[in-house]
C-alpha cells in the first residue's frame, strides 16, 4: 500500500518534577534540603530513512508521545532524563500543522529535526535554599512538553516527472531507463504508487525520474487517483509530457496533451509553467492516416515545449530523450524546498507576566498562563512557600495591577481557585 499523507498527534516528554527532600543521617540533625531535579522529557525527533518510500509506518499508529523525564529524588539524584522519541519517514517528507496546513519543516535537507521539545525537569529544593529560608518545603513541577497535530506529506525528491494519461508507457519508459521496476499492463491505471527511478550514465550527473500514476480529466478536483499523486510532482523541476502518438487507441494527441496541461494547470499555475518535453511514445506504431502529425507538430512548436518521438517497445530515442532532460535540468535552478511558514507559539516566558483581571461579583478573579505555571509549583500548606508566592505577585507587578484595577484591603482575590483576602 502507497501512503503518502498522515494526521498524527505527537507529543514530547514532560519534564520530572523537583523534589522536596532534606538531608537526613545519623547524628546530624537539621539536614538541609537536597531534593534533586527532575529530568528532562525526551524530544520527539524525525529523521529521513534514505530508504524508506512510503508513509505506510504511519498509517495505522497516530500517536507518539516521547518519555517523561523522571522526578527528582532525595540526596540531589537527579531525575533520568526520558529518551528521545525517533520518527523515521522517507526523503521528502514534508512536515505541516494539522490545524493551519502551514509548513513546519521540509525533511529534504536530510538532517534531523526536532518536532517537539521535551520540558525541563522541576528544580528541587536545593535551589531554593537562601540564607533566610532555610527549609524549603516546595520545589517545582516540570515543564510540559511540547504538543502537536501534524501532517506528514510525501513530496518526492524527484528531478523529472513522467506525466500524462494512463497507458501512454510511463511507467514502460521509467523501466526501460532505470533500474526501476513499476507494474506495465494494457490498461488505465496500471501504477497505483508513483515509482522512483534513476537515469543514470557515465559523464552525467545522473537524477531522479518519478512515474506519476496516470492523470485523468478531473485530477485535480479528486476524480481518479490522479490528483492524490500531483503532489509529487510539486518538486519537479522539469516535466516528461509523454503521449500516445500512434493514434491506435483513437485519441487525439493534441487533445490528450491539452487535457494533462489542465489538470496540472487546476492544481497549481506553477505546476503547469514547468518546462516540459513532449515525448510522443508508441512511434513505432504511429499512423499517419490516423494522426496528424503536421498540426500535431506545429501546436507543440506554438506552445514552446521541445519535441522527441520515442519508442519504450524498440528503445527508439530514450537515451537521448534522457540526455536532452540532464542539459535542460543542468540549467535549471535546484529543487524547490519548501519554506517553514509555521510559526512556533512563544513558549510562556515566566518573566512576561502578561494578566488579565476581571471582577466577578466583586471577587477580583486574575488569569494569565505563567499563574497557572506559577500555581503548580506552591505547596499552600508551607508558609514559606506562601511567602514565596506573595514574593512573586509582588514583584511581577500583579499586586500594582489589583490596585490599579479598584481592589482594596480586604477584597477578595482568586487565582486559578486560590481564593485570599488582598492585603497591600
Ligand atoms: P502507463 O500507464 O503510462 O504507465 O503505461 P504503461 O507503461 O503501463 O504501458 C501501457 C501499455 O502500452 C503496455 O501494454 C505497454 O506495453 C504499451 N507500450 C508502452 N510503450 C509502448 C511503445 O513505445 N510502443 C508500443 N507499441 N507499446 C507500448
Ligand atoms: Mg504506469
Amino acid at each position: 500500500m502507497f501512503v503518502d499523507n498522515v494526521k498524527l498527534l505527537v507529543k514530547a516528554g514532560d519534564g520530572g518534577n523537583g523534589c522536596v527532600a532534606f538531608h537526613r543521617e545519623k547524628y546530624v540533625s537539621h539536614g538541609g534540603p537536597d531534593g534533586g531535579d527532575g529530568g528532562k522529557g525526551g524530544n520527539v525527533i524525525v529523521r529521513v530513512d534514505e530508504g524508506e518510500t512510503t508513509l505506510l509506518f504511519y498509517k495505522y499508529r497516530h500517536k507518539f508521545i516521547a518519555q517523561n523525564g523522571d522526578d527528582g529524588k532525595n540526596c540531589k539524584f537527579h531525575g533520568k532524563n526520558g529518551e528521545d522519541l525517533i520518527m523515521l519517514v522517507p526523503p521528502g517528507t514534508v512536515i505541516k500543522d494539522a490545524n493551519s496546513g502551514l509548513v513546519i519543516h521540509d525533511m529534504s535537507d536530510g538532517e534531523d529535526f526536532m518536532l517537539c521539545k521535551g520540558g525541563n525537569g522541576g528544580w528541587g529544593n536545593t535551589h531554593f535554599a537562601t540564607p533566610t529560608r532555610q527549609i524549603p518545603r516546595f520545589a517545582k513541577g516540570g515543564q510540559k512538553g511540547q504538543e502537536k497535530e501534524v501532517i506528514f506529506e510525501l513530496k518526492m525528491l524527484a528531478d523529472v516527472g513522467l506525466v500524462g494519461l494512463p497507458n501512454v508507457g510511463k511507467s514502460s519508459i521509467l523501466s526501460s531507463v532505470s533500474a526501476a521496476r513499476p507494474k506495465i499492463a494494457n490498461y488505465h491505471f496500471t501504477t497505483l504508487s508513483p515509482n522512483l527511478g534513476v537515469f543514470n550514465t557515465k559523464g552525467t550527473k545522473g537524477f531522479v525520474i518519478a512515474d506519476i500514476p496516470g492523470l485523468i480529466e478531473g485530477a485535480s478536483d479528486g476524480a481518479g487517483l490522479g490528483h492524490a499523486f500531483l503532489r509529487h510532482v510539486d518538486r519537479c523541476r522539469l516535466l516528461i509530457h509523454v503521449v500516445d502518438i500512434s493514434g491506435l487507441e483513437g485519441r487525439d494527441p493534441i487533445e490528450d496533451i491539452k487535457l494533462i496541461n489542465e489538470e496540472l494547470d487546476k492544481y497549481s499555475i506553477d505546476l503547469s509553467a514547468r518546462p516540459q518535453i513532449i515525448a510522443a511514445n508508441k512511434s513505432d506504431c504511429l499512423d499517419p492516416e490516423l494522426v496528424d502529425v503536421a498540426a500535431f507538430e506545429s501546436f507543440v512548436k506554438e506552445n514552446g515545449w521541445e519535441l522527441m518521438y520515442v519508442s519504450a517497445a524498440t528503445g527508439k530515442n530514450l537515451d537521448e530523450l534522457m540526455l536532452r532532460a540532464q542539459v535542460v535540468l543542468d540549467e535549471l535552478p535546484p529543487m524547490i524546498t519548501y519554506d517553514a511558514e509555521y510559526v512556533q507559539e512563544e513558549v510562556v516566558d515566566p518573566t512576561a507576566h502578561d494578566i488579565e483581571i476581571h471582577n466577578v461579583n466583586g471577587v477580583y478573579v486574575v488569569e494569565g498562563e505563567w499563574l497557572d505555571n506559577l500555581m503548580n509549583n506552591v505547596n499552600f500548606s508551607d508558609r514559606e512557600s506562601l511567602m514565596y508566592f506573595q514574593r512573586v505577585l509582588k514583584n511581577s507587578g500583579v499586586i500594582d495591577a489589583l490596585t490599579a484595577k479598584g481592589c482594596k484591603d480586604g477584597d477578595t482575590v482568586d487565582i486559578y481557585g486560590f481564593e485570599f483576602d488582598f492585603v497591600q
